[in-house]
């Protein structure tokens, strides 16, 4: 799966978009070096976090009849948002971003300190509230007795580490209650850190400026933008809406 970029400079120098789309593949950088047919070298940063981009990849898998790849990357989009999170809420109580980084580096290399730090950095944001742990959650799956059904955190590790093969029934379920949980907490940091938020989101772009290259920024849709004002309230409805955008966004 590739990105479709338009190119910046031909933009800028007849003042609309050509009909030109470089197709790009997914960096782990979400900076995308293109050539266009009139020669122009640009460099274009994605202004989406990684999060964002890796949920819309889980779904797209989804879409495409891989509901087990689609699950190992809705776990990774799980796992950062929480650096995500983790990082708007150290942003509120004046830690400097600097420090931050530096700071997670020692705990980049295990999911469960990470885990462990969204839970008190959820309790210093909400003193009185036991912080949602879906880790633990066992979502009913249709016609399947309650007994029978995994939490989310053996479900997930059966898969990505016991080649577990889940059906699509139950992907869109656990699928659901990451979607969930992630677009509860998003709209309460937007609620009420809304000037950490902002700056969180943007703090990977000034690293995109620092190589002397000319960049540009883009946009692009994801399932789980918290830009955007209203969301599909569930991810089978958040599904519809990718079906229409991965036309135009997205190149096999
Ligand atoms: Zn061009």
């Amino acid at each position: 799966m590739k990105l479709r970029l338009p190119c910046m400079q031909c933009f800028q120098e007849l003042g609309r978009p050509t009909d030109e789309m470089l197709p790009v593949e997914l960096r782990d950088d979400g900076l995308y070096e293109a050539t266009c047919e009139r020669g122009h070298t640009t460099v274009t940063a994605i202004q989406e976090q990684k999060y964002e981009v890796l949920f819309d990849l889980a779904a797209m898998a989804l879409l495409d009849g891989y509901p087990r790849e689609a699950i190992a990357s809705m776990a990774a989009a799980l796992e950062r948002f929480y650096e995500f999170y983790v990082f708007v809420l150290s942003l509120e109580h004046k830690v400097d971003p600097n420090a931050f980084a530096a700071t997670w580096k020692l705990v980049d290399n295990q999911s469960e300190r990470q885990f462990g730090a969204y839970l008190f950095a959820s309790l210093l944001y909400s003193p009185n509230t036991v912080p949602k742990v879906i880790e633990e959650e066992q979502p009913l799956l249709p016609g399947i007795a309650k007994g029978q059904t995994r939490t989310w955190r053996s479900f997930r590790n059966a898969v990505v580490h016991k080649g577990y093969m889940p059906s699509t029934a139950e992907c869109l379920v656990y699928g659901d209650l990451v979607y969930r949980h992630i677009t509860e907490l998003t709209l309460e940091l937007k609620r009420s850190c809304a000037e950490s938020l902002q700056r969180a989101n943007f703090a990977h772009l000034s690293k995109a400026h620092g190589g002397g290259k000319s960049v540009s920024t883009m946009s692009i849709p994801t399932l789980l933008s918290f830009v955007r004002e209203e969301r599909p309230a569930s991810l089978a409805e958040a599904l519809k809406e990718l079906e229409k955008y991965r036309t135009w966004l997205h190149h096999k």
